[in-house]
C-alpha cells in the first residue's frame, strides 16, 4: 500500500507547478534530468540542498534501474558540488521521505563550528521548533540565498559542461 498517491503529494505537486509556470522560483537552484535541486531552509548549514527525484517513488527499489543509478549518480555530481564550493568539515546525505515520502535527499553541509557538528542536524532544527531567534539561526547562512544558489548552480554548470 503506497502512504501518498502521487495526486496527493507535495513534491509532486510542486514538481508539477514548477513545470507550468514560466516564472522561476528563485529557489530552484538546478534542473538535472531525473531530479531537481533545491535550496533548503536552513541555511545556518550553508549550502543545504533538497534533491527531489521527478518521479514519484517512496523507496529506491520502485525506481527501474536505469533512472535509479541516474538519479542517484545526480546526487553525487550535486555532493561534490557543495564539498568543493562550500568546502564542510563532513557532507551529510540523507533520504529519510517519513513526513514526505516521495524521493528526496537532504544534503547537509556541516561545518566545525557547530557546536552540534557531531550531530544530526534534525536535533538542532527540532530544538529550534516555536522559537523564533532559534529558528531565525538556523534559517540565516552567512550569504543571501541567491548568491548560494548561483554559487551552486556556477559549479554544477562546470561539472556538467565537461
Ligand atoms: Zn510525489
Amino acid at each position: 500500500m503506497p502512504l501518498t498517491l502521487p495526486e496527493q503529494c507535495l513534491f509532486c505537486r510542486r514538481l508539477q507547478t514548477w513545470e507550468a509556470s514560466s516564472k522561476a522560483d528563485p529557489d530552484v537552484v538546478w534542473r538535472f534530468p531525473h531530479s531537481v535541486v533545491v535550496l533548503g531552509s536552513w541555511q545556518y548549514y550553508h549550502g543545504y540542498c533538497v534533491l527531489i527525484s521527478r518521479i514519484h517513488a517512496e523507496e529506491l527499489s520502485q525506481l527501474e534501474r536505469t533512472v535509479r543509478d541516474a538519479f542517484l549518480a545526480e546526487m553525487c555530481l550535486l555532493a561534490e558540488v557543495l564539498e568543493k564550493e562550500f568546502q564542510p568539515r563532513k557532507l551529510n546525505y540523507e533520504l529519510l521521505g517519513n513526513q514526505v515520502p516521495h524521493l528526496h535527499w537532504h544534503l547537509f553541509p556541516r561545518y566545525a563550528d557547530d557546536p552540534g557538528h557531531l550531530k544530526p542536524v534534525w536535533v538542532a532544527i527540532e530544538r529550534a521548533e516555536g522559537n523564533a531567534e532559534e529558528q531565525a539561526r538556523l534559517t540565516n547562512g552567512p550569504c543571501p540565498r541567491e548568491e548560494t544558489a548561483r554559487r551552486i548552480a556556477r559549479r554544477l554548470q562546470e561539472l556538467t559542461a565537461r
